[in-house]
Order: C-alpha cells, then structure tokens, then sequence
C-alpha cells in the first residue's frame, strides 16, 4: 500500500499505547478542492487533522502518526467513550459534501480505503462494530460521511457491520407515537449512539433519526420512525454483538 506523507501540526504530543486504539472513524472532507482541504489539515490555526486523506484517485496521504491523537472527531460520544479522537483512527475521504454537491465515492477511493481499513484492523484488532462514521458519534453537529457512503459494500468486505434481518415483528399496532420513539431510542442507545434521553423526545430526535438512516437505510433518510427503520435498529440492538 503506497502512502504519501504531508505531515499536519495537528495532534497532541502524547503518544497513546496501542491499545487504546479501538476505532476507525470515517469522514467526507466537505470542501470545495483537494487543495483547500489540505491547507485546512495541515495549518495551525484550524487545529484540525486527520490519519489519513484519501483523494478521489485514490491517492492515500499520511498527515498524522497513528501513535498521536489527531483532531479529527471533536466533541463524540460511542458507548461509554467520550473523545473518540484519543481512541481512533481518523480517514477523511475527499468530497464536496452535502454543502458543496455532495458526490458518490469514486471506486478508486473505497478501493485504497478498504485497503487502509484492512490494514488496520489487524494491526489494532479493531471489532466490525468500531468501525463508525464522523455523524454516528457526532450526531447533532455532522452528517459524514453521509447516505452515499457504501457501508453495507463495506460490510460484504468485513469492514463495519450490518444487520442481520430476522422474522420476528416487532410491531405491535397498539403502540402509541410516544412508546415507538421510546423503543427506538431504546435500540439507538444499545447500538451505541448517544446525544439524546432514551425516555424524553427532543427537538433533537429528528438530526439522530437521520444520522442513523445515513448509516442503514440509505435510500429514505426521511427523519421518521417508520416500520423499515424500527425494524433495521431492532436486528441491530438485538445482536449479540452488540
Ligand atoms: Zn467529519
């Protein structure tokens, strides 16, 4: 695998043990060129960076040792982790973003980038169910890598996890608005998310329903608690992997 290096200043000098690196955290770049997003992770005032870039040709850039934290994640939550940078491998994927036109991924780049993911897997032993995008455990403030990101490809190359969907229904017509938001949240909660109360619905629930159709039902990320989405965080919440 060829690495080019473009070092960031980004990253907090303490070096981490290797086994605190638990996660892989995936992001889109969000901005306009390759250029502007290199400028941004590699200059000291936006005190952000990244492991790894990789561009749309494929082209994977080092800009942080993996020994060091980089800035990559911000204020997170995963299960019982907070700060998921101290724990994580950050691999930004160069794209527009919903703000700039958001693009489908380029073959080349989820090519490198399961390469990338591969690698370190079995370097860090890193669990199917740690491998996570940016929205998952920022679920108020982002939307990477967003519903274009091939995760269940992905999962076909043992990278990331799916649902494994079973008979059992789960529905029970009876059930009022306020008891399916409440079994869902129920689920969000076991899958790993967090940001929102398990009992009390928010003005919030909506950006967490979408992050969550971002990640496993792609083609409808409508903001509902509809059957198929129920449904999906059911199989997930209730494996035993989990
Ligand atoms: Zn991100």
């Amino acid at each position: 695998m060829k690495v080019n290096i473009f070092q960031s200043p980004n990253y907090s000098i303490k070096n981490r043990p290797k086994k605190d690196i638990k996660f892989i955290v995936i992001h889109y770049t969000g901005m306009q060129s390759v250029r502007a997003c290199i400028k941004r992770l590699t200059s000291i005032k936006s005190k952000v960076s990244t492991h790894y870039l990789i561009d749309r040709k494929g082209k994977i850039i080092s800009m942080v040792d993996e020994k060091n934290t980089a800035w990559h994640a911000g204020r997170s939550k995963w299960k019982n982790f907070t700060n998921l940078n101290r724990h994580s491998i950050g691999i930004e994927l160069v794209n527009k973003g919903h703000q700039f036109g958001y693009e489908n991924f380029s073959k080349k780049q989820i090519s490198k980038l399961i390469l990338l993911c591969k690698f370190l897997i079995k370097k860090y032993k890193i669990k199917k169910s740690n491998i996570l995008g940016h929205s998952d455990v920022a679920p108020l403030r982002k939307k990477d890598p967003g519903e274009k990101f091939p995760w269940y490809f992905l999962s076909k190359k043992k990278i990331g996890y799916w649902y494994n969907p079973s008979n059992k229904n789960i529905i029970n017509h009876n059930m009022s608005k306020n008891d399916l938001r409440n079994i869902f949240f129920s689920n969000l909660y076991k899958i790993g998310y967090r940001y929102f109360d398990k009992k009390k619905s928010s003005q919030s629930d909506l950006k967490i329903i979408k992050v969550f159709q971002r990640r496993f039902r792609q083609n409808k990320v409508n903001g509902l608690i509809d059957y198929e989405s129920l449904q999906i965080s059911h199989y997930l919440a209730s494996s035993p992997k989990y």
